[in-house]
């Protein structure tokens, strides 16, 4: 666990190969929140960078299910604003393919895939406000949303800890 950023009871981390998401696609990690475990690609370990950033986004999957209502309703607001302003981009692949495909209707509609695309927006950004070690080659929002997402972060979790 980094640098107390996080505080709950231990996740066990396995490595194994050819992980697939929910969807059936391959992917990099497998997170059952439930049994408090993660399966990593074990080619991770031959680049830290994007080790570290995959680890970090998949803890903060455990702390957006303990986040409690108020604080997801208000990231959802945050982006919904950021939306409605037409902006592009996100912090990370995850979040950025299921932005692409969000429709209005979606966010009116606060459908589970608008859902989704908010939790894993919360995650990449917590990697990238929080990962200063970590890979950021995925970031395509502009500088200055992404410090308005960091500035969010800092007013809402001023101690920097979350309950994983
Ligand atoms: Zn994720």
């Amino acid at each position: 666990m980094r640098q107390g950023l996080f505080r709950g009871a231990p996740v066990k981390i396995s490595y194994r190969a050819d992980l697939r998401d929910t969807a059936g696609n391959p992917a990099y990690a497998a997170t059952s929140i439930r049994k408090r475990e993660m399966a990593l690609d074990p080619t991770l370990k031959r680049h830290p960078k994007q080790h570290r950033r995959i680890l970090l986004h998949e803890y903060f999957h455990f702390a957006w299910v303990r986040l409690g209502n108020p604080l997801r309703a208000a990231w959802e607001a945050f982006l919904k604003a950021e939306w409605q302003a037409g902006a592009r981009g996100e912090a990370g692949w995850s979040a950025e393919w299921r932005k692409r495909k969000l429709t209005a209707r979606d966010i009116d509609l606060r459908s589970r895939f608008w859902r989704e695309y908010c939790c894993e927006s919360f995650c990449d950004t917590a990697a990238l406000v929080f990962g200063a070690d970590c890979d950021q080659s995925e970031v395509t929002l502009a500088p200055g949303r992404c410090r308005a997402r960091a500035a969010w972060f800092a007013g809402k979790f001023p101690e920097r800890r979350f309950s994983i």
